[in-house]
């Protein structure tokens, strides 16, 4: 297959020729990946199953992991789902369009490859101006996972997608880099109190100011529990090398990597930039000053090392407070758990 590359240049999105192009396409049940604020997400119309299901053929995704949705607005997205109880309008308002997920009784309008066969869907309203142009093109509920081959990390550029799903699908819509760099928070809403079922873009600690209460599935701390968002399940977001995070000193990640080092072993070191100045790996990537620009580099640091330049990576284990949660869940996944303490 063909895959056609818009590359947007400018910022005139309104009567623009690659995303009526793009939009099309979607109407016309094929796949286009596009930019949102959180990651790149692999399209399809979410209400026609067969669209739905060349997303799971290009990604090679697990059947009984469910989609999200995608919407332009609160009145698109009130077309997908049932009653909500009344915090979802404090939370709507607070933080859409952006980086939250609501799982909320789905009323079937989507097709059921979306939900997996859920009761429940998953809906966000993206504010990255693309994908909302994308959305009021195509006046279409957009099933949108993110546009990586399964297992791999997340693309939060055009060339991550390009270089997983090339031949796979039928477009990809090149607006830059993502801005938040790691995926949307999914947070189920059928219940009285809201539960964070994946930490992401929006924090808990945000949440929590508007919701007053809000609870984390148990499985976000314990392995051991099935966790109720199932792409929780699998170790995704995973390099191709194996990763070790080390909560430690200094002293203690230099001897991390010097003892790897012994064993003739290339290190790889991916930490914040005031710690990489102070180690000697074989290659170390600056991940950033703060934890958002942690978050919106890492996928990309995740990426670049790959098993022809190190045997391993070592990682510093990060605060796990504001999107540092987020942060942390990820790289545990992609160490399958894996921490080193002092
Ligand atoms: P991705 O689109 O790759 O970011 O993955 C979407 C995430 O949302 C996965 O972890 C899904 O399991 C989760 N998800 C989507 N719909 C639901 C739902 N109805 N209930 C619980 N989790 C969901
Ligand atoms: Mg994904």
């Amino acid at each position: 297959m063909e895959t056609n590359y818009w590359k947007l240049t400018n910022n005139q999105l309104k009567d623009c020729e690659a995303i009526d192009e793009a939009a099309t396409m979607l109407i016309n049940g094929e796949v286009v990946a596009f930019p949102t604020e959180t990651v790149y997400g692999l399209g399809a119309n979410a209400t026609d199953h067969d669209a739905v299901n060349k997303i799971f053929q290009a990604k090679g995704r697990p059947q009984d992991n469910p989609l999200i949705a995608h919407v332009s607005d609160r009145v698109q997205m009130e077309k997908l789902v049932g009653p909500w109880p009344g915090y979802v309008d404090n939370l709507i308002e607070a933080f859409t369009p952006g980086p939250l997920t609501f799982v909320l009784p789905s009323n079937g309008i989507c097709a059921t490859n979306v939900t997996a066969g859920l009761s429940t869907i998953g809906v966000r309203i993206p504010s990255h101006p693309v994908a909302q142009q994308l959305l009021k093109a195509c006046q279409l509920p957009i099933a949108a996972p993110s546009a990586n081959l399964s297992g791999k990390p997340s693309p939060t550029t055009a060339n991550h997608v390009f270089a997983d799903l090339n031949g796979r699908i039928s477009g990809i819509v090149d607006g830059g880099p993502t801005g938040v760099g790691l995926e949307s928070t999914v947070i189920d809403c059928t219940q009285e109190i809201p539960v964070i079922l994946r930490p992401g873009g929006i924090t808990q600690e945000q949440i929590e100011k508007v919701t007053g209460v809000v609870m984390t599935d148990p499985a976000l701390a314990n392995q051991s529990d099935k966790p109720k968002s199932p792409g929780m399940k699998y170790r995704h977001y995973s390099p191709e090398v194996p990763l070790w995070i080390i909560d430690g000193s200094l002293k203690r990640m230099q001897q991390e990597i010097t003892g790897q080092k012994e064993t003739g072993n290339r290190v790889g070191l991916i930490a914040s930039n005031h710690i990489v100045d102070k180690l000697v790996a074989d290659e170390a990537i600056a991940l950033g000053e703060n934890l958002s620009e942690i978050a919106a580099n890492l996928y990309h640091a995740l990426r670049t090392f790959k098993q022809s330049n190190v045997d391993i990576i070592i990682c510093e284990a990060f605060p796990e407070k504001g999107i540092g949660q987020a942060v942390m869940n990820r790289l545990k996944k992609a160490a399958s758990n894996y921490i080193y303490r002092d």
